[in-house]
């Protein structure tokens, strides 16, 4: 405790200090204080989301905040900009800039506490279904796979029930970012999040039109054939996913729960990885006062590296934890000295490099040789992911119009907003009584971070694509770990991460992978 007071008054007293000091020094001194709190933070929130309490959260975020919304750092670091002199401290300044901002502290503090107070509701929710607290992952479960339609309909709508709970909070959070971005000149909280990420939203708002145009007709076509098979009049929300209930429910056998990490495990030695040897902890059973999503907390790169996660019997749950334990291993193998480029990684990449190892326990290979799923069960399960991909792009669309419109029309009912979009997107029947888009927790904790799952798709099919043109497979081939560390995984936030991927692939970001995967 005496350690951690002393370290806190040198972390407050230089601020000032450095203020006039040579732009790279300033540069070293902002790295070790934000290397010190992204721990101090990363064991709290570990703490927070698995115990359900964290005692100094609070404290080490406000320090966070006051550090990083301080208006003289950031205009020191615009003004001395001219000064550097070589590549590497220009790519860490473009990494410091991004983090800082010439906020108002007091609304960051706000904007925090919202954050926190929210994600303590969702830590300790548990949903009521037939009478009964059920987890989240259970629901899910129940709403895709049960043959009870009633009882499919009661687990959704217990599924999304948290949302009446967090509507209002959520509400309140993007007006109070929508200040924020104000204070730093920007009209809204999506275009400065953006400018921050490097993202053009024309650019992408044609992305996401020109996907919703290549995925209409075969979108209807699938509705038609479900509506077909269930002979309903009118399909519901909690009928879509049921369609394919038989072939997840004879999938899921294969995996129950304490065969699933190591089934991961044997998969990665595979191509060469074993995590075994890596300084990765897991917690990975479900109960009262744990969060119920999955999340890896990078405590100390390469060094402490934590997953967690709630299992459940099945696949879904399988690639939860690979997805999970891919970002823990890119952590674990980035080789750079400078602690910034190990710590702050893009979303985009962070996310892609995650996907790029999920992805493996999707292909018909993995399935058969690690999880020994029978040839016939694995090859109508892929057959079967190719429609189930098509619905899960446009419930993807539907809720990244979401995020966009609810911050650049910050008036408008977002509830009526959602239904909406779900009419035009999933073109099944709206349920105004529920607030589906409040559950959505990524809204509170990872506001504008949504885009980068469908940017590291695209980055996951395209290394896909390349890495099956060159070396046959990506799974159980030794090339790919090679092919990873090499050109991704070592570099962490050295380089951008289009550079990272035009180094790979010898292509720069190119839609067209992802849109052939998915058979548009
Ligand atoms: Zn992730």
């Amino acid at each position: 405790m005496k350690f951690v007071k002393i370290f806190i008054i040198l972390l407050l007293i230089p601020i000032q200090s450095v203020i006039s000091a040579d732009i790279e020094v300033f540069m070293d001194t902002l790295e070790q204080k934000l290397e010190w709190l992204n721990y101090r933070l990363n064991l709290e929130q570990w703490d927070h989301y698995t115990k359900g309490q964290a005692d100094s959260l609070d404290f080490y975020q406000e320090l966070y905040n006051d550090l990083t919304s301080n208006p003289e750092i950031y205009l020191q670091l615009q003004r001395d900009k001219k000064d550097i002199s070589n590549e590497q401290d220009l790519r860490r300044w473009d990494i410091l800039n991004s983090l800082f901002s010439s906020d108002d502290v007091g609304i960051s503090h706000k904007i925090s506490k919202l954050v926190d107070s929210l994600s303590s509701i969702e830590v300790n929710y548990r949903a009521i279904y037939n009478g009964e607290k059920k987890q989240a992952n259970e629901l899910y479960k129940i709403y895709r796979t049960s043959r009870n339609r009633g009882d499919r309909e009661n687990a959704y709508r217990a599924y999304v029930s948290v949302g009446n709970k967090l509507a209002e909070g959520l509400s309140q959070l993007i007006r109070l970012r929508n200040q924020q971005a104000k204070k730093n000149g920007y009209s809204n909280y999506f275009s400065y999040s953006f400018k921050q990420q490097n993202l053009d939203i024309d650019e992408y708002e044609k992305l996401l039109e020109r996907l919703d145009q290549l995925s209409q007709s075969p979108y209807q076509a699938i509705l038609a054939s479900v509506r077909n098979k269930l002979s309903y009049n009118e399909l519901q929300i909690w009928d879509l996913g049921y369609f394919y209930a038989d072939i997840n429910r004879e999938l899921d056998s294969y995996f129950p729960v304490e065969s699933q990490l190591s089934f991961i495990k044997q998969g990665l030695k595979g191509i060469g990885v074993n995590i075994d040897k890596m300084p990765i902890y897991f917690d990975l059973e479900s109960r009262d006062g744990k969060s119920q999503f999955a999340f890896t907390f990078p405590i100390k790169p390469p060094h402490d590296l934590r997953v967690m996660a709630n299992l459940i019997e099945g696949h879904y749950s399988t690639r939860t934890l690979h997805h999970e334990i891919g970002h823990a291993i890119h952590y674990a193998l980035i080789s750079q000295d400078n602690n910034l480029f190990r710590t702050e990684q893009s979303g985009i990449w962070s996310e892609a490099m995650a996907q790029i190892f999920a992805g493996m326990c999707e292909e018909r290979l993995w399935l058969e040789k690690y999880a020994k799923v029978p040839y016939a069960v694995a090859r109508s399960f892929i057959k079967s992911k190719k429609e189930a991909d098509i619905i899960y792009l446009r419930t993807q669309l539907m809720r990244l119009q979401f995020e966009l419109q609810a911050y650049t029309n910050p008036n408008r009912d977002l509830n009526k907003l959602y239904w909406e979009l779900f009419e035009k997107y999933l073109m099944l029947p709206k349920h105004e009584d529920l607030k589906p888009w409040a559950s959505l927790f990524y809204y509170i904790t990872h506001p504008v971070y949504m885009q980068n799952y469908l940017y590291a798709d695209m980055v996951k099919a395209q290394t896909y694509a390349y890495l099956e043109k060159n070396y046959e497979s990506v799974v159980d081939n030794k090339m790919t770990k090679a092919f990873l560390v090499q050109n991704y995984l070592r570099f962490g936030s050295r380089y951008p991460w289009d550079e990272l991927l035009e180094r790979g692939t010898e292509e720069g970001l190119n839609p067209n992978y992802y849109i052939q995967s998915l058979g548009l």
